[in-house]
């Protein structure tokens, strides 16, 4: 695959407006899960405050081969840490998966599978997220165009790790860690509720054509930061893009750091 398809790569959102039947929102334990089954961005101010939930879980499953680097967990805490008040710190919680047997993906199949496979959810204190890295490919990918994660519940997103694998590491790609580290943070920032996503804007800086998305094109939130000249080096943590001034202002806004 060449590297032109990055190019129109999309880091996408995809809200859900289905309505849960009540049966289903009750653990075995009896707790309920229907805190984790919002859509992208209604928790955006949960997980920025610490009002409700001061410390934090964050579930992540892979399908065996797709494991995400250690480096790349460590980037998405660090930015966890920046932005998010969790005083009482930030669990990482990580297992292999089975793989679903699936060339591609519908966001309805990624959700069903979490619906299976998550144990963790919101806890007194504690705010649970879920992550799941996948074999395959999102089932919307063409030719000129494939993506690479999505933000689908409100403290839920999977990655297209095979996608990010193929498309990272040889010469004029970029190197793995990066792209990963930035389709994390770019995930987790949609659920931090940007851009307009939960996260009401104090300035206007809505790409109107391309959802929910920044138009700062060198902002982390741009939704083909992943093509950026930025992404072609290392992977160290300044070469991830940033959230430009006006995100981090309406993060700030809704109650985070
Ligand atoms: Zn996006
Ligand atoms: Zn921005």
């Amino acid at each position: 695959m060449s590297k032109q398809l990055i190019k129109a790569a999309l880091l996408s959102t995809i809200l859900f407006l289905s309505a849960c039947s009540k049966d289903d929102d009750i653990q075995d334990n009896g707790n309920s899960t229907i805190g984790n089954r919002l859509s992208t961005g209604d928790s955006a101010h949960e997980i920025l405050s610490d009002e409700e939930f001061t410390d934090m879980v964050i579930e992540v499953v892979y399908v065996e081969g797709y494991q995400p680097s250690q480096i790349s967990l460590n980037n998405l805490t660090s930015f966890i840490k920046q932005r998010c008040y969790k005083p009482g710190g930030i669990e990482l919680n990580l297992r292999a998966i089975q793989a679903p047997g699936k060339e591609t993906y519908t966001i309805q199949e990624i959700d069903s599978i979490e619906r299976e496979i998550r144990s963790q959810y919101n806890n007194g204190k504690r705010l649970a997220l879920f992550i799941s890295f996948m074999d395959g490919s999102f089932n919307e990918d063409t030719d000129s165009s494939v993506v690479l994660g999505v933000a689908y519940r409100n403290t839920s997103f999977v990655v297209f790790e095979e996608t990010i694998q193929t498309l990272s590491d040889q010469i004029t790609e970029p190197d793995r860690d990066l792209l990963e580290s930035t389709v994390l943070r770019h995930e987790f920032s949609h659920l931090l509720g940007l851009v307009d996503l939960g996260t009401d804007m104090l300035t206007d800086h809505l790409d109107t054509e391309n959802g929910h998305h920044c138009n700062v094109e060198s902002c982390l939130m741009n939704f083909k930061v992943e093509s950026g000249v930025n992404l072609i080096g290392m992977s160290s943590e300044e070469n991830i893009p940033k959230l430009d001034q006006q995100c981090l202002a309406d993060l700030k806004a809704n109650g985070g750091k």
